[in-house]
């Protein structure tokens, strides 16, 4: 199905749809329909259950804006731009690497500097898509993608609207850790929008302004911790490493998740093992993993400091989408926010056994120094420990020069009493590593959507439904009265829709229309399981049934009211399938649709 069409339907059937429509739509950012909003709920708990609970992680919550500080600390400040052209005709902006790459064969534009990308446009006769205009002698330049704002009124600080939700995890690192008392590995997740104020916003949920994301920051000792990869190990994972995407008859890789870090395919054990934790969850969720593969990183498009990063892609409309991202972020996070902020993003790491080193160390004669340096005398002494720490042979000559405020001072090596001590060591403090699983909620739902659409035929008419997993579909049961001029039917219809609802379950109650209709609505939105009541199942002896007529198959049993949240339970949880009901009930002719 064409990605518009998705987007149609979307909105049609109250998945999301473009915001602010009554004062002529805003571009870039989606308001999830009640359909979408359930949705993109459950899939943000499935994502919750496994990231969070399962790999025993914290989640926290930060705020959404944060002060500039952060951001020249993380680079995005400088460094988190797009390349913006702009028509000379209409004034319409778009992405220049993004019109490179669709008229040439360059697949990562982005890497290129800006000056070669304005020569690639007028070599290629690269023209505005919204008006035909050749944009050849347009200036490419850097569009920083930060919203900006004020914190507070008169002479207010600059803040930004973060564009991952990453930084607010990295900021908080000194007391996070705390938490983890101190103990590496540990990881906190974060789940909660991110702004971009992206040059072309396109694709329904794809390019959004304010998306969703769910991230989960690994913090790891860069030496010793290992994950439980064997956990993973035997999954099955299709690649497209750099190498192959370089090469003229380049294809994927087939092989495992232990395999591709045994053999170097994937360089990290860490990255590795969130490859196959990842591949395993969209599996689960429903993702049709023909559809799907790892695409590792281009040597230009990774951020200099990610050592390997590899993008979770799936097919939709058939373009390649990244929904999700791999990354090892080394030390590069805290160790900036170290460098700019006032803690301490280090972890002391306390050894088995305390161990003895020697340590140089200087001890510098203040009653010299200071007639000497007067007012600089503390940052003369200052320098020469950390002389002493850096290059301790230097103290071996018989003057030592150092920096201080950018002029070079030497003093007589005496004076600096330098020594070489021996000391016992408990620990050391090791700022963490990162591996950092960054994933788009709203691009899994679309993907989800588009993955889950299926066309067939029932009862001679065409339908078109979404076969979503049960436990992520937005409602799990909608509850009909057959006919809805029988009191009964409707009274009891309504009673069973209650009781669902109060034994926890999201269910939609519908007497508008005929029965096919009804099931093609709930068809068209994903609801696994219709139950209608009719008037076979209140007459006769035993006790009351329904029939429960699921999605896909469109097949129908006879199952006894009393119990009924019970019994769709597993089918819901997605750990028992419609099979066991087709076993255990009488099965009804689905005739009973056109009635
Ligand atoms: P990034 O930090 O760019 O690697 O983004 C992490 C994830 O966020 C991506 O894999 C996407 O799924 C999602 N994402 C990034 N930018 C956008 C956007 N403008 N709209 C929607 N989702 C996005």
């Amino acid at each position: 199905m064409a990605g518009t069409e998705i987007v149609e339907l979307a909105k049609r059937r109250g998945f999301f749809f473009g915001s602010n429509g009554a004062y002529g739509g805003t571009a870039g950012f989606y308001t999830f329909g009640p359909q979408g909003a359930a949705l993109k709920r459950n899939v943000e708990d499935a994502w919750r259950d496994r990231f969070t609970v399962a790999e025993g992680n914290q989640e926290i919550e930060a705020p959404n804006i944060m002060p500039e500080a952060v951001f020249e600390a993380s680079g995005h400040l400088d460094g988190f731009d797009d390349m913006l052209v702009e028509c000379g005709e209409c004034g319409e902006s778009h992405r220049a690497d993004h019109l490179v790459e669709g008229a040439t064969s360059i697949e990562d534009a982005e890497a290129l500097p800006g000056s070669e990308v304005e020569l690639l446009i007028r070599d290629h006769g690269i023209a505005c898509p919204s008006c035909g205009t050749p944009l050849a002698g347009q200036d490419v330049e850097d569009f920083n993608l930060m919203f900006a704002t004020d914190i507070g009124p008169g002479d207010s600080q600059p803040g930004y609207l973060r564009p991952e939700t990453a930084q607010g995890i990295f900021v908080e690192f000194p007391r996070l850790k705390e938490y983890a008392r101190g103990r590496l590995p540990f990881g906190v997740t974060q789940v909660g929008a991110a702004y971009r104020n992206e040059i072309s916003p396109r694709g329904g949920l794809l390019r959004l302004r304010e998306f969703t994301q769910a991230e989960l920051e690994q913090f790891i000792h860069p030496e010793d911790d290992e994950p439980p990869l064997w956990k993973v190990a035997d999954v099955e994972v299709l690649l497209y490493p750099a190498d192959e995407q370089e090469a003229e008859d380049g294809d994927y890789v087939e092989t495992t998740v232990g395999e591709a870090v045994d053999e170097g395919v994937v360089g990290s054990p860490w990255v590795g093992y969130y490859l196959g934790v990842a591949q395993e969850w969209y599996e689960r969720v429903g993702v049709d993993m023909d559809r799907f593969r790892f695409r590792q990183h281009l040597p230009g498009e990774r951020a200099h400091y990610a050592a390997d990063c590899w993008d979770a892609e799936s097919e939709v409309d058939g373009d390649w989408i990244e929904i999700a991202g791999f990354s090892y972020r080394a030390d590069y996070d805290l160790s900036k926010h170290g460098e700019y902020g006032d803690d301490a993003f280090t972890v002391f790491q306390r050894y088995d056994e305390p161990k003895t080193v020697e340590r140089a160390t200087v001890d510098p004669d203040m009653a010299t120094l200071g007639p000497e340096f007067g007012g600089r005398a503390a940052a003369v002494a200052e320098a020469l420990e950390d002389l002493a720490a850096r290059d301790p042979d230097a103290f071996e000559a018989d003057a030592v020069s150092v920096e201080v405020d950018g002029e070079t001072v030497t003093v007589d090596a005496d004076v600096a009493n330098f020594s070489v001590e021996e000391v016992t060591e408990n620990g050391e403090h090791v700022t963490p590593h990162v591996v950092e699983p960054s994933f788009g909620v709203g691009r899994t739902v679309q993907t989800l959507l588009a993955h889950a659409y299926r066309v067939d035929e029932v009862d001679g008419e065409e339908r078109s439904y979404l076969s979503l997993e049960p436990a992520l579909a937005p409602t799990d049961a909608a509850v009909f009265p057959l006919v809805t001029n029988e009191e009964t039917l409707v009274e009891t219809a309504r009673s069973v829709a209650n009781d669902l609802r109060e034994q926890g379950l999201s269910v939609a109650y519908d007497d508008s229309g005929s029965i096919g209709r009804r099931y093609r609505r709930q068809d068209e939105v994903g609801t696994p399981f219709c139950v209608t009541v009719d008037r076979d199942g209140l007459e006769g002896d035993g006790p009351d049934t329904v029939t429960v007529r699921e999605r896909d198959t469109a097949a129908q049993v006879r199952v006894p009211v009393d119990g009924l949240a019970d019994a769709l339970a597993p089918l819901l949880a997605g750990e028992d399938s419609f099979e066991s009901f087709l076993d255990a009930y009488e099965t009804v002719d689905s005739g009973v649709e056109t009635q």
